[in-house]
């Protein structure tokens, strides 16, 4: 499946998820938390793709890097660490992952939405239950929605 189809799949997840917390676990997004939820819909399908080197994750990603690196020497010395550490990880799991390897698993399912720490802390958020859905999306349009092994599992014709 291309990015369109995992960003449609993934939106349509973030879609059924606030219907779920809304509906059964009796929560009211406030109005930043919805624009939360709507950037882990945009982001989080494609996100386990950063193992495939011509993805649009992994060009957002250098983009991304790129600029913080050229804002953090310009102005604060913070936007150049994370510029840089956002570098090194999707170089890293770019050219030396192997495709549907260890990010398009139920561990990184699982694990994914500790991205969101930074921002909700240490403490249950139902947007936690949220990223983890929407990630697992990706997982379940690529038909391995219980993949758990680390070795990728590249499909013939398949296109990113
Ligand atoms: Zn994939």
């Amino acid at each position: 499946m291309n990015y369109k189809g995992h960003l449609t799949v993934g939106l349509i997840t973030a879609v059924g998820c606030f219907l779920f917390v809304k509906s059964i676990l009796n929560y009211e997004f406030a109005g930043t938390e919805l624009f939360i939820l709507l950037a882990i819909g945009i982001s989080f399908p494609l996100l386990a793709d950063i193992d495939h080197r011509l993805s649009i994750i992994v060009k957002y990603f250098l983009i991304g890097s790129a600029l913080s690196v050229s804002l953090g020497y310009l102005f604060s010395t913070d936007f150049l660490i994370y510029g840089i550490i956002l570098l090194d990880i999707t170089v890293i799991c770019a050219c030396f992952m192997p495709h549907r390897g260890p990010t398009h698993s139920i561990q990184a399912s699982l694990l994914s939405p500790l991205l969101l720490y930074p921002i909700l802390g240490w403490k249950w958020h139902p947007l936690y239950l949220c990223a983890f859905a929407v990630y697992w999306s990706h997982l379940w349009a690529d038909g391995i929605p219980f993949k758990t092994t680390m070795k990728g599992a590249v499909k013939k014709g398949d296109k990113k």
